[in-house]
């Protein structure tokens, strides 16, 4: 089973997207991606990198059959995932870290400078 784009839309799937970072999420138009990437392309492991601003998540699709829904992912898939997602974290940490590093910064002012010796 490799969920090809024309598996998914011969079983009736729905297939949404999740940005695990930024939240954003939407069903996908099947139709497009198979005009666009051909009958075969794979939506196991697709993983692309999240294009909504500046966010640096990964997107995941989740496919749904009436009730039931399955991430479209294997073992290799999720591990993938979650290498990226703690990568996302630290570095979205390391960044608000620096901006309240700044923001304290500016605040001191005057600048801190040594005691003038003598
Ligand atoms: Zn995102």
């Amino acid at each position: 089973m490799t969920d090809t784009v024309i598996q998914l839309i011969e079983t009736g799937a729905r297939v949404t997207r999740y940005c695990e970072t930024c939240k954003d999420h939407g069903e996908i138009d099947l139709e497009r991606i198979r005009r666009v990437r051909g009958d075969d392309f794979p939506m196991l492991d697709h993983l692309p990198l999240c294009t909504n601003g500046d966010c640096i998540g990964m997107i995941r699709f989740k496919a749904s059959l009436g009730m039931r829904s399955r991430w479209l992912m294997t073992a290799k898939g999720h591990e993938r995932f979650q290498r990226h997602s703690d990568w996302a974290f630290t570095t979205k940490n390391m960044a608000i870290k620096r901006q309240v590093q700044r923001e304290r910064r500016a605040k001191q002012s005057p600048p801190m400078r040594e005691a003038p010796r003598g």
